[in-house]
């Protein structure tokens, strides 16, 4: 009989494989004491296994073939360097001479005070960041207590295997790659996890967070893997098998067309050209910029260069982390964001949280209030617009005295600089986000003073329906097709029109192929979003012909019944397939 498991799909595909287990159980480690004559021999031991560790992350990372994508090496560089940080090496050297105990001990100490750390932090990418510290120092831990249980070899053969296991670091992820393993599934990990992103970057199917696969499964098993809903299926009937090859072949075709798409414009089927961007949230993540081919970045998240660091970063970092990312956009226009701290987005100094923080002092507001954040910020956006095209974009305006007071500062930040004899772009294009309701409503106020108008839906969303977009309880009420979300949407392309000037949209729902009909219709020329979601919409676009869709989602807009609008969304994406 079949038994089905379920995961969170991270990588999409399907595969159909035996299945390979991989048991590690935790590493048991206990205490010793160590004479004193023999404490610089177990340091040095310690330092040895360091070494091995390095040379064994060195090999794996010769032996990726040109060509791979470069996050593959650079997760395992990340893994490399942290065999040089103090918090790994010194530290548990330093304890070993304190404490008279064994290296493992040393070592596990230390890595349960740095995970302590990583668990108390909110943010969902640096709690993945937990999973790094533990594969460094499991496979130091591996080599100090001579255990090669439950790693994976560079000498095993995993053609065509579904590989099944705890958990991968990033390493393992490759080795799996090279040895030709046809997915995987873990028990344990998230959607940030370095594997999960690896996955997509190589294109395994995977899942994670599939708890109780290894009591469950065994070695052999048949096994199909269904990356994209997250299910695992042991021993399929032959016509679940059948059902599965053949969604395995559409999804071959998917991917040769996506990969093509990749080379041609979004043009509708009518001809007309629509912007794809991208958003970014750090100057690394600009690396698929090239290989998806979009328009620029729509959207760059500033906060994150403040994050996770105990001082600001001053204007001239700034600036350079901006230039670094102009340098790459080859002429390609770049939205730079101002901070949007505060409510999901906190930093270490901002001691402004309020028991309302998603209402409270964050963005704008915060900007506003504290110059000393806010004007070195918009110097280094000034002073990065010399390099190429820049567009300054302000985030969560609610009301225009806010909006003047910005446009004041710019003003003056401008003549600073042009005192000081340092370049700008005196024609800085300087655009708002509309993600507050009162906002879209008078978009039109907005649109004459400004350039650009940017959709951002995810806050749009959470205030016009007063929902916390990151409260899990209340997730269900998150719905983008809402009538009224819809109507703010729409008065904000409308006032952009009349005003002469572009109108994007950067929350996720701009992303969201399911929905990239519905915004033609309504008459948006320009999306920014996720690198991977590009390619998808961009198939949506060129199959679409805006003419046919404009009256329909006119007639759409006057439905007031949630549930009518989903069908009829529906039946927009099924027609003109
Ligand atoms: C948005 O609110 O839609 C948006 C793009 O901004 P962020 O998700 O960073 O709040
Ligand atoms: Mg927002």
């Amino acid at each position: 009989m079949s038994l089905v498991l379920h995961g969170i799909g991270v990588s999409r595909g399907i595969a159909i494989g035996k299945a390979h287990i991989i048991v590690r159980g935790s590493i048991e480690v206990l205490e010793s004491v160590i004479p004193s004559s023999l404490i610089e021999d177990e340091v040095a031991r310690f330092l040895n296994a360091i070494e091995t560790a390095r040379l064994q992350l060195s090999s794996i990372r010769n032996r990726i073939p040109t060509g791979t994508h470069p996050d593959i090496s650079a997760f395992i560089d990340t893994h490399i360097l942290m065999l040089d940080d103090a918090t790994i090496v010194k530290t548990p050297v330093d304890t070993i001479r304190e404490q008279a105990c064994n290296a493992e001990w040393a070592l596990k100490q230390q890595r349960d005070a740095v995970v302590e750390v990583f668990e108390q932090m909110d943010d969902p990418y640096l709690r993945t960041r937990r999973d790094d510290v533990d594969h460094v120092i499991n496979r130091i831990q591996r080599i100090l207590l001579s255990s090669s249980q439950g790693e994976i070899r560079s000498e095993d053969s995993l053609q065509g295997c579904v590989v099944l296991t705890d958990n991968l670091t990033p390493a393992e992820t490759v080795l799996l790659e090279h040895q030709g393993a046809s997915a995987f599934a873990t028990e344990y990990g998230g959607p940030l996890s370095h594997s999960a992103i690896l996955a997509r970057s190589v294109q395994l199917p995977a899942i994670v967070g599939a708890h109780g696969l290894q009591r469950y499964l065994h070695d052999g098993d048949d096994i199909i893997l269904d990356g994209m809903q997250g299910i695992l299926i042991a021993d399929p009937g032959q016509e679940i098998i059948d059902h599965y090859r053949e969604r395995k072949t559409q999804e071959t075709q998917r991917q040769a067309e996506l990969a093509r798409l990749a080379q041609i414009p979004a043009v509708s089927l009518d001809n007309h050209a629509i912007r794809l961007m991208t958003n970014i949230e750090l100057p690394e993540d600009i690396e698929a910029l090239n290989r998806e081919n979009t328009s620029g970045i729509g959207l760059y998240r500033t906060e994150f260069l403040f994050m996770n660091r105990p001082s600001r970063p001053d204007e001239e970092e700034q600036y350079h982390s901006y230039t670094q990312v102009i340098d790459v956009l080859n002429g390609k226009p770049l939205t730079i964001r101002t901070l949007d701290i505060g409510a999901d987005k906190e930093v270490e100094d901002n001691g402004n949280r309020g028991s309302n923080p998603a209402l409270g002092l964050r963005a704008i507001r915060l900007c506003l209030k504290d110059h000393s954040l806010f004007c070195p910020q918009l110097r280094a956006i000034l002073r990065a617009s010399a390099h190429g095209p820049v567009r300054l974009m302000i985030p969560m305006l609610s009301n225009t005295r806010e909006l003047h007071q910005v446009l004041t500062l710019i003003r003056e930040a401008k003549n600073a600089l042009q005192r000081e004899e340092l370049a700008f772009d005196p024609n800085i294009q300087v655009g708002g986000m509309i993600e507050v309701p009162a906002a879209a409503i008078s978009a039109a106020y907005f649109a004459r003073h400004l350039d650009f108008l940017s959709i951002g839906t995810n806050d749009l969303i959470q205030y016009t329906l007063a929902i916390d977009r990151v409260n899990d309880e209340v997730t269900y009420l998150y719905d983008p097709l809402h009538p009224s979300v819809l109507q703010l949407i729409k008065m904000v392309i409308d006032a952009g029109k009349a005003a002469g000037i572009p109108v994007a949209m950067c929350g996720e729902m701009a992303g969201d192929a399911r929905y990239t009909r519905l915004l033609l219709g309504m008459g948006l020329t320009e999306f920014s979003m996720h690198h991977t979601a590009i390619q998808e919409v961009k198939r949506v676009i060129n199959s679409s012909s805006v003419t046919e869709l404009a009256p329909r989602v006119t007639a759409l807009l006057q439905i007031d019944n949630a549930e009518r609008i989903v069908d009829e969304i529906e039946s927009l994406n099924s027609s003109m397939n």
